[in-house]
Formats: C-alpha cells, structure tokens, sequence
C-alpha cells in the first residue's frame, strides 16, 4: 500500500513536471515517451535516436496500469507521443480503451513482421520475447521434451513449476492457446498442469529458474531473458532452454511494443521514434539490452542469446493474447491455475 502511494506521488511529480516544462522543451523536436519499460532498458536507444536525429526525448517510466489511467485522465491534454509497454496483451488494452491511434507507415510494416503488430496498426512490436519451456538437465533428457500441452502428462506429475497465472505472460499464452487448440482442450491442458506442480506457483520468472536449479522441480515455462540474466550471473546453472512444439505451432512469443498516443502533440516525432526503433541499427541496442529478440528479422540476437539456438516462432497474431485474456483469466481460473 505504501509503496502503492510512493509511486502514485512519485508519478504525480513526475508528470507535473512534464506539463510545466516551458513549451519550448516540448516543441516539434522532442517527444514524450510514456514507458512501462524500465529506464535501463530505453535509454540507451533514446539516447542514440537524439544523437542520430537532434529530436530530444522525454519519458516516464511507472507501471503500465498507471501510465494506462494517467493517459485516460489526462485524455486531450496529455503530453504523450508514444506509450510503451511489454505484452501484446497490455498493448491491445491501450488500443481498445481508445489511448493509441493507427499510424500508416511503409518502414514499420517492412521491419516488423505482421503477426508481431496491430492488425489495425495501433502498435507494433519492437522486441521479441520467447515464453519457452526451461528444464534440469541432471533430471531431464530434451528428447523427453515436445511442447507446452505435453507438460500436462502423467510422467510431469510433481515435477513442473509455474509462475502465477496473474501474471500478463502466462495469460497471453493461455490464451493464444485457446485461440490454437480450442477452450476445451486448453482447460484440460491447464488443469493438468496444475496437477502436475511441484510447488506452489511462483511470483516470477527467476524463482521459477531457480527452484529448477535447485532440483524443487525439473521443467518449467519462463521467458528466455530471465534465462540469460540467471546465466550470465552463474555460467553453469543447472537449467537448459527447450524450444516447444517445433514440429507443431511453434515458440509462443511476445512482444515488448509501443504505439503512437491518442492525442500525440508531436504526430511526426512520435512515427520518426517508432520507425527509428524497428531500424537494424536501433533493433540491436533496444533487444540485446535485455536479451531479447529484436522483432526485425533482419538482425540477429547478441552473441548469449544466438547460443540458445534458433527456433520456429507460432505465427499466430499477438493480438489474439489480448482479444482473448479475459475468457483465458477464467479459463485459468476454472482449472484452479491461481
Ligand atoms: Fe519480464
């Protein structure tokens, strides 16, 4: 709670000092960038966009939610160009409370590949991020390994761990699942996934890594830049990458993203960011700063994540993962996911 208040007052400051920046701060050269994305993992990019370009930028980071209720306050007043956030499932939140408009651009339809975008071109996505199965390599053969519906089986019972079905991510997934395999069949995956836990779900990603590390449990579903962090910390940890469904759909992937604001006062400024961002040279410092996948083909991931191996991503729209969060939340809710 008092956290909670902290950073409500913390924003407070913050955006008042946004909106009494003298007009000239926030003239045609500078862009405000509303950020759900920590400050380490956007300044850098923003810093070299202002180099290349002499267009400044002024951002906010804070949690999408607030940032989400912030730009539905302020509404036509907002100081917002861009908002930026991880998770189609947020992203698609954002369009369908009417807080982005569609932007028609050649450069952001060529760098980022179709299903990693807004069908109606509210956002694009700006890195990939790959939501895999991790396992023991002590306790687990990979051949044993195919894909997330398998983790339902009998031979798992006891074995695999999750993070907490609140969470965004595992809601994209279940519900990208609903949209592949149907309700059914998805309820009966996720309900023996619950029975198949070691332990109780977990808060995040890392502690998951780490109780299978430990030998708490054997396999587990984590996006692979907890991965990275965990490894480049502990170069021999006792976890390995599996990439699911291969011969099937395909890795479930995410997005990190970010679309032009509603009531954007600098319209151009606010494309130039974006398309800048999606550009080869930009991808690589937006994506190896967290060791993701940058959304543009065209670049390959830092050297750590090239080592994982490549993999065939579910080309399945993003945009599904919001469409239908609402029925996976009681999907998951229903199969006793907590
Ligand atoms: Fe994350």
């Amino acid at each position: 709670m008092q956290t909670e208040t902290f950073r409500f007052i913390q924003g407070a400051i913050i955006s008042f000092s946004i909106l009494s920046f003298p007009s000239s701060v926030l003239a045609a050269d500078s862009v405000v960038v509303y950020s759900a994305r920590k400050e380490h993992l956007i300044k850098p990019a923003f810093d070299q966009f202002t180099k290349e370009t002499g267009v400044a930028v002024t951002y906010i980071t804070d949690g999408e939610a607030p940032l989400m209720a912030k730009l539905k306050a302020e509404g036509p007043r907002s100081p917002a160009d861009v908002f930026m956030t991880v998770d189609a499932g947020n992203l698609w939140h954002a369009a369908h409370e009417g807080l982005l408009q569609p932007v028609e651009s050649k450069v952001l339809q060529d760098n980022v590949p179709a299903h990693l975008r807004d069908p109606k071109n509210q956002w694009f996505g700006l890195s990939v991020r790959a939501r895999t199965i991790a396992y023991n390599p002590k306790k687990v053969k990979p051949a044993e390994l195919v894909g997330y519906e398998d983790l339902a089986g009998a031979q798992w019972k006891g074995r695999l761990c999750l993070r907490t079905s609140k969470k965004v991510y595992n809601q994209s997934l279940v519900a990208m699942m609903m949209a592949d395999l149907g309700a059914e069949k998805t309820e009966a995956i996720v309900k023996s996934w619950v029975g198949n836990l070691a332990t109780k779900v977990f808060p995040d990603d890392t502690a998951v890594l780490k109780a299978i590390d430990s030998g708490a449990c054997d396999v587990g579903i984590v996006n692979t830049y907890y991965f990275g962090a965990l490894q480049k910390e502990n170069p021999s940890v006792n976890v390995s990458l599996f990439w699911p469904d291969q011969k099937g759909k395909g890795v479930h992937v995410n997005i990190s993203g970010a679309g032009v604001a509603k009531h954007a006062k600098n319209h151009a400024g606010a494309i130039k960011l974006l398309e800048w961002l999606s550009s080869p040279s930009a991808q690589k410092l937006f994506a190896d700063v967290n060791l993701e996948y940058p959304v543009n083909p065209k670049v390959e991931p830092a050297a750590q994540v090239k080592a994982w191996g490549t993999f065939k991503q579910n080309p399945l729209n993003v945009v599904r993962a919001g469409e239908m969060q609402a029925v996976a939340i009681k999907l998951m809710d229903r199969a006793g996911y907590q």
